[in-house]
């Protein structure tokens, strides 16, 4: 056999997954049809870590309070921001009152802690800037936020540092059953294992038997305030009432905020920006630094073990709460797998991600020792995020290091500022070409059709 263990996806899922079993003396290789792992986990820096207040679904819930715990204990070890905030989901109106109030006592039932239902003159005194009625809130002390690429990547770079073999840019295009595990095709090659975790969303391969998500989409708008607009809120905060439709507005680890609409009616961006002001007060549009619709989901999640006598363990459905629920799934399903081969955890299993630096939070002291020891930590590439050649560098020469733009801005936080790039994306794309020794016309965005310069211009040519 090839490998004891393939990971389909390089998502957080399979990321989380790779470094829990990579604590065990297996051969694992995961692979990943895009760039770079966790290219898909989310837009924005910025994701709500639940503590199961909220989930209808009781294993949602279940998986968010066991999700929570975790995330806060490697948040800490990997070197990952992870705030506890907290969140107030208030109710505007009689029918909203009756909803947080169930929504209350199945959160007693289901032994969740730290959850306090409040008066109105407690939420005023918590979030005195808040532009809406409320009646009464439901507190949860735990709620959180983190950024989501970060902690896939900290997950990413670990278990590859403890042997796991990344294999990007390699498409999954079937797996099928042999005598004694699996046949794993891809455009590039044919493996065999004795075990596949396949964490690729909705794929259906020959070992597949039927797809049994059961589907909950409604639409999302949300809008990415910059930290200039003083909105002044401590907590996550959303909106409840007779209608379907929810408010949502979300401290970012970098001092801004993301608000986001939850409706299943098709508005406008006119009707979503009025939408916001009666929450927050109004919006200066100069302060919104970028738009993005998306779905929002609430599949059933499916961790199917049923084949693992044969080695075949799948993960699917997609769900609003993945980034937090990860670790439990990954926890579950390593021990599925775990007991299923005969192996036992590795001595020298390393865990601790390689050490950084972010310019951006350190003292002048400390940016000075730093510089002292690498004088490219002294050269500043984006004004807007502070982030120094130095990081940028870093961030390509790392265990499981950014090949695309987007893996450096993912890696740094360059092009996160307000001119999101025009200072600063010529620079940056020419220390990734000179890094990587490849010509500046090939570096690329994120994926294959996504080139940052289409050519050069011919008058260049000629100098
Ligand atoms: C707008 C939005 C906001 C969200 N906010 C939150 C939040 O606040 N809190 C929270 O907890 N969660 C949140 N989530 C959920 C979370 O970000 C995602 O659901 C999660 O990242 C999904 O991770 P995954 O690993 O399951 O799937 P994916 O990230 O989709 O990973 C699957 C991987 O498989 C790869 N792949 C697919 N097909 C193949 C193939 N044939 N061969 C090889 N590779 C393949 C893909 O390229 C991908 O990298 C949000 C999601 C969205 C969209």
């Amino acid at each position: 056999m090839d490998y004891d263990v393939l990971i389909l996806g390089g998502g957080i899922v399979g990321c989380a997954a790779a470094y829990e079993l990579s604590k065990y003396n297996l051969n694992i290789a995961l692979i990943e049809k895009d760039y770079d792992i966790a290219d898909d986990v989310a837009l924005i820096n910025c994701s709500v870590v639940y503590d199961g207040c909220e989930g209808e679904d009781t294993l949602i819930s279940k998986l968010q309070v066991m999700g929570n715990d975790i995330v806060g204990k490697v948040s800490d070890k990997f070197n990952v921001d992870f705030e506890k905030c907290g969140y107030l989901i208030v109710a505007e109106d009689e029918k909203g009152e009756e909803k947080l109030k169930n929504m209350y006592n199945t959160s007693i039932r289901r032994g969740i802690k730290e959850i306090y239902l409040l008066d109105k003159e407690q939420v005023y005194e918590m979030e005195p800037n808040l532009n809406i009625d409320v009646r009464k809130a439901l507190y949860s002390k735990n709620t959180g936020v983190i950024s989501p690429y970060d902690l896939a990547i900290a997950y990413g770079e670990i278990a590859f540092d403890n042997g796991v073999n990344f294999k990007l840019q390699e498409e999954v295009l079937d797996i099928q059953k042999i005598s004694k595990g699996f046949s794993v095709i891809t455009n590039k090659n044919k493996f065999t294992c004795t075990t596949v975790l396949n964490t690729t969303p909705g794929e259906n391969y020959s070992v597949d038997s039927s797809n049994k998500v059961n589907k909950n989409r409604s639409n999302l708008k949300y809008f990415l305030l910059e930290k200039e607009f003083k909105a002044n809120f401590k907590n996550i905060i959303s909106t409840l009432n007779e209608s379907e439709n929810k408010l949502y507005t979300i401290p970012t680890v970098d001092g801004g905020y993301v608000v986001a609409i939850k409706t299943d009616e098709n508005i406008t961006y006119e009707e979503s920006i009025e939408k916001i002001s009666s929450f927050m007060g109004n919006i200066d549009e100069e302060c919104i630094g970028a738009f993005y619709e998306s779905s929002f989901f609430n599949d059933t999640l499916i961790i199917d073990d049923s084949s693992i006598d044969k080695g075949y363990v799948k993960v699917t459905g997609k769900n609003y709460s993945q980034v937090t629920i990860t670790p439990a799934i990954a926890k579950i399903v390593c021990e599925t797998i775990v007991s299923n081969l005969n192996c036992v955890l590795k001595k020298d299993f390393v865990d601790k991600r390689r050490d950084f630096y972010r310019f951006r939070y350190l003292s002048n002291d400390e940016r000075k020792e730093i510089i002292k020891l690498n004088k490219k930590y002294g050269k500043i590439i984006c004004n807007c995020q502070k982030v120094s050649e130095g990081e940028i560098i870093d961030s390509i020469r790392r265990p499981l290091g950014a090949r695309t733009i987007e893996g450096i801005k993912r890696r740094t936080g360059v092009t996160f500022g307000s001119c999101m790039g025009a200072q600063c994306l010529n620079k940056i794309s020419s220390i990734l070409a000179r890094e990587t020794d490849k010509k500046i016309t090939d570096i690329v965005k994120d994926s294959k059709n996504s080139k940052i310069m289409i050519s050069r211009i011919k008058e260049f040519d000629d100098i």
